[in-house]
This record gives C-alpha cells, sequence and structure tokens, in this order.
C-alpha cells in the first residue's frame, strides 16, 4: 500500500501529462492556490531577524569568538542590513543571507564594527556599481566624518547607492511600507544613533551602542521585539556601552513581547550568556533570549497582536529557529546573465 502511494507520488511536479491522474500532483496544485491566496490576502508576510554577527568588543570581535556581521532583518520583500562589521560577506553567505537583496543598508555609528565592511556590502549589493541601487541610512559620522573621524563609507561607493541619508535623534524616514525612526545613544561617537522598525506587524527597536539613559528609554517605547546591544557584564567595566543592571532596567520599563541580548564583550561571554540572560527573563518577566551567530528570530511570533498565549506557544515551539550554517550555492550565474541582457537589450532599443 505504501509503496503504491509512493509509486503514484513518483514525480508530483509532472503536470505534463494531464490524461493521468497524480493525486500528490493535484494536492500540490491546490496547496500551491492557496498559498497564492494567502499571499495575495497579506497573510503569512515572512520577517526575519539574521543575526550576522553577535560580538561587542575588540577582543571577542579580533578573535572573532563571535562574529561581526551585523543583523539582518526581512520584512516580506524588504531586508535591511544593519551596522555591517569585519566579515558581513562571509557571514552573509554562511547563513544563506543574499546581499544582492538589500533594500537598504543601515549603521549607527562609525565604528569598526558596526561598519567596517559597509563598502563591501554596496559593493556586493550593486554588483560593484553596476546595478547602482538601495538605500543607506546613517549617521551623520558614518557619511560625513567628524573633526577627529574619517567616515567609513567612502565616496566611491556611496555613487553605488540609489540614494543615502543621514539621520539623527529623533527623524524618520519612510522605506516602502515601513517607517526607521533614528533613536537617541550616547556613546563615544557623539552622533551615535538607534533604529526604531515601525513594520505593518510590529516594532522593532535596536539600541545600538549606548550607555544607560533615562531620556533613551522613552524611545524604545511601544517596541514589540527589542534588541539590545549589552557589552558589558558589570557595570565598571566601561562606560560607553550597556551592561546586564541597565538591560534589565530598560527591559522591565519597555516590557517589549520579546527582547534579544547581542554585542558580547569578553567577560559576558566567559560567564555565559544563557545563564545571565535567563537571569535577565526572571527579574523582568519578559521573554529574553541570547543571540547567537546565525539565529533566526521570526518577530511576527511576538507582535503585539498575536497575544499572550501565541507568544508562549512560538517561544516554546519555533518563535526562536537557531538556524545552522548553510553552505549556500554560490551565487548563480543566471541572475548577472539576465542583468546584463535586460541592460543590452535597453541599450539597443533605439
Ligand atoms: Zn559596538
Ligand atoms: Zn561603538
Amino acid at each position: 500500500m505504501f509503496w503504491g502511494f509512493l509509486k503514484v507520488c513518483k514525480n508530483p511536479f509532472d503536470f505534463r501529462n494531464p490524461g493521468n491522474f497524480n493525486f500528490c500532483g493535484f494536492l500540490f496544485r491546490k496547496l500551491y492556490n492557496l498559498a497564492l491566496i494567502l499571499t495575495t490576502l497579506g497573510v503569512g508576510i515572512t520577517s526575519n531577524i539574521i543575526f550576522l554577527g553577535t560580538g561587542g568588543d575588540s577582543y571577542v570581535v579580533g578573535k572573532q569568538v563571535r562574529a561581526s556581521g551585523g543583523i539582518v532583518l526581512q520584512v516580506g520583500d524588504d531586508q535591511f542590513h544593519i551596522d555591517p562589521g569585519p566579515g558581513a560577506l562571509v557571514m552573509a553567505k554562511e547563513t544563506g543571507v543574499n546581499l544582492r537583496a538589500n533594500t537598504a543598508l543601515l549603521a549607527t555609528h562609525n565604528h569598526i564594527n558596526h561598519c567596517n565592511d559597509i563598502n563591501a556590502v554596496i559593493d556586493a549589493m550593486t554588483y560593484g556599481g553596476f546595478d547602482k541601487k538601495g538605500v543607506l541610512v546613517a549617521n551623520n559620522t558614518v557619511i560625513n566624518g567628524s573633526a577627529h573621524h574619517t567616515p567609513f563609507l567612502q565616496k566611491y561607493y556611496r555613487d553605488f547607492l540609489e540614494k543615502f541619508i543621514v539621520l539623527e535623534e529623533g527623524k524618520r524616514v519612510g522605506i516602502n511600507n515601513i517607517e526607521i525612526e533614528a533613536i537617541g545613544a550616547k556613546h563615544s561617537d557623539p552622533d551615535a544613533i538607534g533604529f526604531k522598525f515601525i513594520t505593518p506587524d510590529y516594532t522593532l527597536a535596536y539600541t545600538g551602542d549606548t550607555m544607560y539613559s533615562v531620556e533613551a528609554i522613552d524611545q524604545y517605547d511601544g517596541a514589540n521585539v527589542l534588541i539590545l546591544n549589552v557589552p558589558y557584564l558589570k557595570k565598571d567595566e566601561g562606560k560607553h556601552g550597556l551592561c546586564k543592571e541597565d538591560a534589565v532596567k530598560i527591559i522591565r520599563r519597555v516590557n517589549p513581547r520579546l527582547a534579544v541580548i547581542t554585542h558580547f564583550g569578553i567577560n559576558f561571554l566567559k560567564a555565559d550568556p544563557l545563564y545571565e540572560v535567563r537571569e535577565i527573563q526572571k527579574e523582568t518577566n519578559c521573554q529574553v533570549i541570547a543571540a547567537k551567530d546565525g539565529m533566526v528570530v521570526n518577530p511576527v511570533s511576538y507582535a503585539v497582536e498575536q497575544g499572550q498565549k501565541t507568544l508562549y506557544k512560538y517561544a516554546k515551539e519555533e518563535g526562536v529557529r537557531v538556524q545552522e550554517y548553510q553552505k549556500q550555492v554560490a551565487e548563480k550565474a543566471e541572475e548577472i546573465n539576465e542583468m546584463i541582457e535586460e541592460k543590452q537589450t535597453r541599450l539597443d532599443e533605439p
């Protein structure tokens, strides 16, 4: 019986012979149609947060104890790449992220582990300027530099982009149906910012690098998902970033559906982030997770409309998918060929 069924299903995708009723093919077509209808109705817009790096200090990043390629946020067809530090290209490959799909590239400040690979990512996004595309949203220092710092962004690569936007605290920019707001950050780069993404399904706030500040906390309000850069375990380890105690205060106040702790310094890693983050969860009564390199989180599971019951279900079952590195098939040459052909046709037109 089982073998008989398999035989029927031998080639479920073969629709060339309509004379033979193919049960699996029939089922496949029905499911495909259902998926199309759901997509049209706007149900099931895919959304992922992918961590291309979780390292937060020079020791951790320098030895790549944790990677430093930034964070990728996918909302439907849009892809936002935030803080592309050293190794962004390698981590994109390792985690199966196609940088060509970047709608926008974002950088919170002009530090090496946040924007070292900004030019490399622009080059990858645009095939070396062959296909000018994408938006860069960054703080002032990344684009214009400051009295003491030259900007990481080079003019040569800046010109590959469709647009670049300097964002300062409180300013907003809309990209497709997502609104991005710059939130304040107090850091050694005085123009540093964080980002708030207001999507149709949820609001995500990313602190960027900042020390604790009462004023900044207000700006995280309404975030369903909160990503915090917490390099320090203890307060006295450094003054330019958050420590565990600060994270507890912020999470308690914001009360998000999900808080993700990332950007770990060496002492945090030595102490074991899993244990420390569990402590934060106990103290805040919120769902809190420690980011890992390559981790994929589905933020829709944590959106406000889903309710606590769903949150619990997803947290247990599928809200946090830790993705094993997938060796991705090398980017298809077809894509380049198609583009060349398209451009060629356009040039040929009278
Ligand atoms: Zn940093
Ligand atoms: Zn920094």
